[in-house]
């Protein structure tokens, strides 16, 4: 597939996919290309700057994608997983009725928020834990 910048008649700028140079030729020849904004079929190609769609481009995980499966393999390679019982357990080790650990697991916001208004450090993680089977 090749992506078009076209231009029409009237100026107007828009971009679309084609099967090849030859195949966007023969489709404007027939007037079968026509501007998404007036309707008409006075096409030209307005900057022959091809890209290729590859499958690879489509997989890639985006930058901030990346940054969070990493901060999310230090979280779970550092810290021990207590799913719902986070807010308890954090409270446990602040009130050091535990020992302290690094931990990370699941609270809602109610106890979230309970947390933080007692002065118990948790920091929101940008990622839903994964399910470990104990
Ligand atoms: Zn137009």
């Amino acid at each position: 597939m090749i992506r078009f910048h076209l231009k029409c008649d009237q100026n107007h700028e828009f971009e679309s996919w084609f099967q090849s140079g030859d195949a966007f030729d023969k489709l404007v020849a027939a007037g079968m290309v026509s501007c998404t904004l007036c309707g008409s079929t006075q096409i030209s190609k307005s900057i022959m700057a091809p890209a290729v769609s590859t499958s690879s481009e489509i997989t890639a995980p985006k930058p901030a994608e990346k940054a969070i499966a990493e901060l999310r393999d230090k979280v779970e390679a550092n810290s021990d997983y207590v799913g719902n019982g986070f807010a308890k357990e954090a409270r446990d080790m602040h009130e050091g009725t535990v020992p302290e650990r690094p931990i990370y697991g699941e609270a809602n916001l109610k106890e979230a928020k309970k947390l933080v208004d007692d002065g118990i450090p948790v920091v929101p993680l940008p990622f839903m834990p994964r399910k470990k089977a104990n």
